[in-house]
Formats: structure tokens, C-alpha cells, sequence
């Protein structure tokens, strides 16, 4: 009798934990959601409108494609921000156009500033750190240089996040028919300039990964989210690795959740186990937005199908 009544309280309590602890598809109306990883460029209501229908609060990510593109950018953020305040918030970025002048430093910093005082949440350093941009000595950029110390410091100084896109998918230094997922093929097919595999003389893979660890390393205090899972979307023992190293580190999942997918493919309960041990570590992000010249119809179907 004493037996029953235990596995009946045991029963009980599965039941409760189980309606409690877990969501399925029916909640999703109900269930408030993030998207940490979007770019929308334009004062049009169509994404926050169907972010509001779907119950997602948006961060908007300004990326450093040059100085004008970033101010064109900020406008349209705070514009969204004046009409969807509930909807919205951003992550500013910087410009490496005036890198070798004596002021690059202050100039930055008075930009943020600037941002996180129109609310910005943090700033995000984009691949063009390691890729892109040379020094007058002509050599590349890499994030560990000693000269961003300082805009780091202001940055952690002030409370506010590094969103960090340093370096690629691994499959980006393979050629394009070794690559292990379509999403990437048909990125580097269109973006013949970011494919390393075709530029030899830019830094390795090894070489970006090390930067970044040794740049983790150096502001330990920093809070860093590695975007696109920390470009260590090929292996997720080696993102735990890192996820144990540095404890301020998360990662965003945007554009890499077929990664994940492509491991669970040959060892499931590896992926499974490794998104309950960090699951407060994982963030997610879709990487879509909308242009002023895209179709609002398709931008809302878009968000709302991914
Ligand atoms: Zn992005």
C-alpha cells in the first residue's frame, strides 16, 4: 500500500514536471522569445509588426561595412526604436576607417558613446577584424591588437556587451564542393571575397580562432557573445572547450543551426547533451532583417517561417 502510494506521488510529480518544465510547438504564441541577431535597415513597421505577432523582442546588429553605410544604419535603428520601443533594441558597431590616425581611439569611443547613450546595448566587432583591414605596414588587423584595449575597456567600463563576428566557419577556408553544409556553399559561391580558400595570403582559420581566444583572454571581464557560434560551428566539444575557458563568453546561433544539425547526424545525444549543459549560454538569432528595397510581405513570411 505504502509502495502505490509512492509511485503514485512519483507519477503525480512526473506529470507536473513535465507540463512545467518543458515547451512544444503550441506554446509559441505564448512564450515571449528573443532574436539577438538581426539587420533591419529601414523605417518600415513590417518586421516589428510580425516580431509583435510572434512574440520575438529584436536586437538590431550594426555591422562596419563602412562609415556612412554605419550611419545610414544607426538612423534607421533609432527610428525603429521611436516607433516599436517595446520591440527593439540594438548593438552599435565601429568604423576602422580612420585606424591609423593618432585619434582612431578617442574618435571611437566618443562614437559609442554616442550610442549608448541613444540606448545601445553593446557593440559589435565584425569579420572585416582579421579579413579586411590592413595597418599602414600592411598587415592585417588582427582583434588581439594592443589597440583596442582601450575601446574595450570603455566598453566593459560602461556595462554594455561585445558581439564579436571574428573570423569564419571553418568551411570557409575548403573549397566549395568540400564544404559540409549548403548554407555556407551558397554563401561563399556569391561572396567570392570572404571564401579564404581563394585568398591564401589572409590569415588562417587557426590563426583568427587564436586572436579571438587570446583577445577573450586578455579582458576577462568583458561579456562577449562569439556570434555565428563563435566560428566553432564544426564541433561543438571544441565551443564547450571555450564555453568552459571563459566563463563571460555565450555564442549566437544565427546562420549556424544546420551546423548543429549536420553533428547531430552522426552523434545526436553529443549535440543534445552539449544544448542542456550550455542552454544559458545559447542565444538565438535568425541573421534576417529587411533592406528599404525589399518586399515587406516576404520579409514578414521569411521571419516568420524561420
Ligand atoms: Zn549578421
Amino acid at each position: 500500500m505504502k509502495l502505490q502510494a509512492y509511485t503514485h506521488l512519483a507519477f503525480i510529480t512526473f506529470v507536473l514536471v513535465a507540463c512545467s518544465e518543458y515547451y512544444s510547438e503550441n506554446d509559441f504564441y505564448s512564450v515571449k522569445k528573443y532574436d539577438a541577431h538581426m539587420h533591419i535597415r529601414t523605417s518600415h513597421d513590417a518586421i516589428p509588426d510580425q516580431a509583435e505577432a510572434d512574440r520575438f523582442l529584436m536586437i538590431n546588429v550594426s555591422v562596419a561595412h563602412s562609415d556612412s553605410s554605419l550611419r545610414a544604419q544607426e538612423q534607421f535603428t533609432l527610428n525603429q526604436l521611436a516607433a516599436h520601443p517595446n520591440r527593439i533594441r540594438y548593438i552599435t558597431a565601429f568604423s576602422m576607417e580612420e585606424w591609423d590616425s593618432a585619434d582612431w581611439e578617442e574618435h571611437t569611443i566618443n562614437h559609442l558613446k554616442a550610442s549608448f547613450e541613444n540606448g545601445a546595448l553593446g557593440i559589435k566587432i565584425w569579420k572585416n577584424v582579421g579579413m579586411v583591414e590592413k595597418d599602414s605596414t600592411g598587415n592585417f588587423i588582427m582583434i588581439d591588437d594592443l589597440r583596442f584595449d582601450r575601446v574595450i575597456q570603455f566598453v566593459i567600463d560602461q556595462n554594455k556587451t561585445v558581439l564579436g563576428h571574428l573570423g569564419e566557419p571553418r568551411n570557409c577556408w575548403l573549397p566549395l564542393e568540400q564544404m559540409t553544409v549548403n548554407n555556407d556553399r551558397e554563401y561563399f559561391k556569391t561572396h567570392p571575397e570572404f571564401h579564404m580558400y581563394l585568398h591564401p595570403e589572409c590569415p588562417s582559420y587557426e590563426e583568427q580562432i587564436n586572436a579571438r581566444d587570446r583577445f577573450l583572454a586578455r579582458h576577462p571581464e568583458m561579456r562577449f557573445v562569439g556570434a555565428h557560434l563563435g566560428s566553432l560551428e564544426y564541433d561543438v566539444d571544441s565551443l564547450a572547450k571555450r564555453l568552459d575557458r571563459f566563463p563571460n563568453m555565450a555564442v549566437d546561433m544565427s546562420e549556424r543551426i544546420c551546423h548543429l544539425q549536420y553533428q547531430s547526424n552522426t552523434n545526436r545525444e553529443r549535440v543534445r547533451n552539449f544544448m542542456i549543459k550550455y542552454q544559458d549560454r545559447l542565444i538565438y538569432g535568425s541573421d534576417l532583417g529587411m533592406q528599404p528595397t525589399s518586399d515587406p510581405d516576404q520579409a514578414r513570411a521569411r521571419l516568420h517561417k524561420r
